[in-house]
This record gives C-alpha cells, sequence and structure tokens, in this order.
C-alpha cells in the first residue's frame, strides 16, 4: 500500500466549506487504497490576524508565547478536518506537531527540524486511520517547548513527514494550478511547468516565488521526496519537483525556468567607505552579529581622488532597522560619511539551467528592461540565475516584459489564481 503526505495551505481551508472540500479529496485518496497523511494551515489569514492581535498586546512579543499562540490556528483546522472527515465515514485522527513527532532546535519562531520520530503517526495508520497534522509546528528537543518553523512552514513539515514515514510523494495543495513560469497574479499569461528541477526550484524560492518555501524543497532534495504541487480547488495534475522528470513530465522550458520577483527586501547603503582592506569585514561583520541574512551585495570602484567607495546590500525589510542601528554603532571605528536606506526596491530575478550554455541570456535580460523603460540598480548572479533591483513601482511591468521577452507566454488560457488573499 502506498502511502502519500499531503499538505492544505490556508486558503484551502479558509472556511467550513473549504475544509468540507478538503476533508472530501482526502477520503478520495484512502479510497484509491493510500494510506494517507494530512499537514494543514491555519484557516485563511488567522496567522496573520494573530501577530496582529500579539502585536496590539505588546510591540515585540516574546518568542516563546508568539509561538504557543501561532500554533493555535493550525490546531483549529486540524480538529475541524478531522471532524468533517469522520462526518464523511472515515476514520481520521488529529495531531499536534509534537504529537507528530516534530522535533526542533530552540529558536522560537524560525526553529529547523532537527529530528522527526513519527510513531504515533504511523500506529494510527496501521489501524486504518486517515492521520492530520498541524502544519508549521515542532516541540524543542531542549527545551519542551513549542515553536514554529518561520512563516510558510506547513510546506517543510509536510516533506519532513513524507521523508521520514518514507512516503512515495509528498503533494503540497495550494491555491493556483502548480507552480507558474512567473506569479501568475501578476503575469496573466504565465505558464504552468509540467516538471521543475529541484535546483532551479530552489533557486526560484531563493528570488522571491512563494509557491514553495525554499526551506522545504531544500528539504525534499536532501531527502529525495518528489513533491506534487496542485491546486486544492481543481482536479488537474499540477508541477512535478524531484531530480529527474518521470513518464510524461514535461520539460518545456529548456534555458528558462521562470521569472521570479520579491518586494520583501530593501536596500542599504554606506557612503563614502575608505577604501581599504578591512572596512566591508568590519561593516559586515556587524551585520552578522545582529543575525541579519543579507542578500546582494555591491560595491564600488573608490574615486581616485577621495579614496572613499559606497557599499550597497539588500536584506529583508523586517531587518532593516536592526541593520542601521547596528552600523550607526560602527560610524566612527570605520570612519564611513552616512547611510541611505531605501525600501523602495524590488528584486527580479530569472532562472534556469539552460543559460549556463546561453551566452545571450544576460543581454536579452537587460534590453528587455531597457526596451520597458525600467532601470537597473543592482545586479548580481549565480550560474543559473541572474537578478536585479529595479524601483518597486516598475516591479509588475518589468516581470511581464521579460516574461514575453523569453517567449515564456502561454497562448491559451489566462492561469487561474483560486483563492487566498496573497496576503
Ligand atoms: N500558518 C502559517 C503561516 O501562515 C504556516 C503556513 O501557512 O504554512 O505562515
Ligand atoms: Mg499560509
Amino acid at each position: 500500500m502506498s502511502l502519500v503526505v499531503q499538505k492544505y495551505g490556508g486558503s484551502s481551508v479558509a472556511d467550513a466549506e473549504g475544509i468540507k472540500r478538503v476533508a472530501k479529496r482526502i477520503v478520495e485518496a484512502k479510497r484509491n487504497g493510500h494510506q494517507v497523511v494530512a499537514v494543514v494551515s491555519a484557516m485563511g489569514d488567522t496567522t496573520d490576524e494573530l501577530i496582529d492581535l500579539a502585536e496590539q498586546v505588546s510591540p515585540i512579543p516574546a518568542g516563546r508565547e508568539l509561538d504557543m499562540l501561532l500554533t493555535a490556528g493550525e490546531r483549529i483546522s486540524m480538529a475541524l478536518l478531522a471532524m468533517a472527515i469522520k462526518n464523511l465515514g472515515h476514520e481520521a485522527q488529529s495531531f499536534t506537531g509534537s504529537q507528530a513527532g516534530v522535533i526542533t532546535d530552540s529558536v522560537h519562531n524560525k526553529a529547523r527540524i532537527i529530528d522527526v520520530t513519527p510513531g504515533r503517526l504511523r500506529a494510527s495508520l496501521e489501524e486504518g486511520n486517515i492521520a492530520i497534522v498541524a502544519g508549521f509546528q515542532g516541540v524543542s528537543q531542549d527545551s519542551k517547548d513549542i515553536t514554529t518553523l518561520g512563516r510558510g512552514g506547513s510546506d517543510t513539515t509536510a516533506v519532513a513527514l513524507a521523508a521520514a514515514l518514507d512516503a512515495d510523494v509528498c503533494e503540497i495543495y495550494t491555491d493556483v494550478d502548480g507552480v507558474f513560469t512567473a506569479d501568475p497574479r501578476v503575469v496573466k499569461k504565465a505558464k504552468k511547468i509540467d516538471w521543475i528541477s529541484f535546483e532551479d526550484m530552489l533557486e526560484l524560492a531563493a528570488s522571491g516565488s512563494k509557491v514553495l518555501l525554499h526551506r522545504c524543497v531544500e528539504y525534499a532534495r536532501r531527502y529525495n521526496i518528489p513533491i506534487h504541487v496542485r491546486s486544492s480547488f481543481s482536479g488537474l495534475p499540477g508541477t512535478w519537483v524531484s531530480n529527474e522528470p518521470q513518464g510524461d513530465q514535461q520539460v518545456e522550458h529548456a534555458i528558462i525556468s521562470g521569472v521570479a520577483h520579491d518586494v520583501s527586501e530593501a536596500k542599504v547603503t554606506v557612503v563614502g567607505v575608505p577604501d581599504k582592506p578591512g572596512e566591508a569585514a568590519h561593516i559586515f561583520r556587524a551585520v552578522a552579529e545582529a543575525e541579519i541574512n543579507i542578500d546582494m551585495i555591491v560595491q564600488n570602484v573608490s574615486a581616485a581622488s577621495t579614496g572613499l567607495t559606497d557599499i550597497s546590500f539588500t536584506l529583508p525589510k523586517a531587518e532593516g532597522k536592526k541593520a542601521t542601528a547596528a552600523l550607526e554603532k560602527i560610524k566612527a571605528t570605520v570612519g564611513y560619511d552616512s547611510l541611505r536606506y531605501d525600501d523602495q526596491i524590488a528584486k527580479i530575478s530569472l532562472v534556469g539551467a539552460g543559460m549556463k550554455t546561453n551566452p545571450g541570456v544576460t543581454a536579452q535580460f537587460f534590453e528587455a528592461l531597457s526596451d520597458a523603460g525600467v532601470n537597473i540598480e543592482l545586479i548580481s548572479t549565480s550560474e543559473i540565475r541572474i537578478s536585479v533591483v529595479t524601483r518597486a513601482d516598475d516591479v509588475n511591468e518589468a516581470v511581464r516584459a521579460v516574461h514575453t521577452s523569453f517567449g515564456l507566454d502561454s497562448d491559451s488560457d489566462e492561469a487561474v489564481v483560486y483563492g487566498g488573499t496573497g496576503r
């Protein structure tokens, strides 16, 4: 008998109707002869609402208590889903992350899974039950406190359980029909991708594509768990993410897999840095000690007359205040002039393993942006990705222009977005 792990996102279980619809789908998989573990997210925008609520009672809520609060969201949906399944005449049991054996480190609000001990799930499945698991949460190995895995963490729960249970597939159900060549909320002509490699998917996720979380894809690649991303609102086959395409999975986009964009970052410029050894190290040590992950970095050639240079880098907007505070502290020792903070930026990335062997890709990317009248502020590349920073106002137009330029526009139907507010 095969075992499937299915994960349903918040927009798929947004209300009672949604929960009943998802229950039917799970029962269908069970009737088709599979053992089923279903991981659920909190209903609709519950997590955002709980965060808003926490911030109303405390500007900086304590990490431990925030985790305790947020995990309640997933507990609501798991219990309701189990009830809905029982109502259809099938046996189901719900489990918190801790009960399901999701063991994490003790970093509240962004814990990492370090072990999965799914004994209770196995026993429940053996008894013929459908097991429902609250996503996005675990229990700390050391403190035994309840933790959460960071926003969107239910995907990671699903893949981790699939790996621990040696599942045949991990199905991620969402509000679009799969992974598209661009965000279908921005590009109506985005095409659904039938198959994409872990490698390209990792780059898309790192570049701001929200359909799958980077950590989840990383986990799936490490344990070689194929992921099937599909809609819970349609019966259509979705996108397979794996090492190698199987059977009739189409590999259409040989050169470019897609265009991703990200408006969640800001840019910090350290102006007038003395151009001598050790200054960049000093600056980025200070940023690292504030536990801030940076993304792109650019240092200009120093003007010969002044011996001063500017260093710019990008980082999550949410970390902006922390970063500027850390840099203010070292202003005198580094001896730079001033700091500039800019949160009106967007990053646009072109991803595809094919660009390794196709020299014209960068030029075509820049031409498409220039034809759309979009100015480039920063550039960074990897072997299979080119990213630029532009004004935030230009982002939608830029993404569409690049998508069209690389022939990614679909000539058939418009991409469907079934639900979710994209909040
Ligand atoms: N409910 C959590 C969130 O909104 C986890 C998830 O949806 O995966 O981030
Ligand atoms: Mg969510």
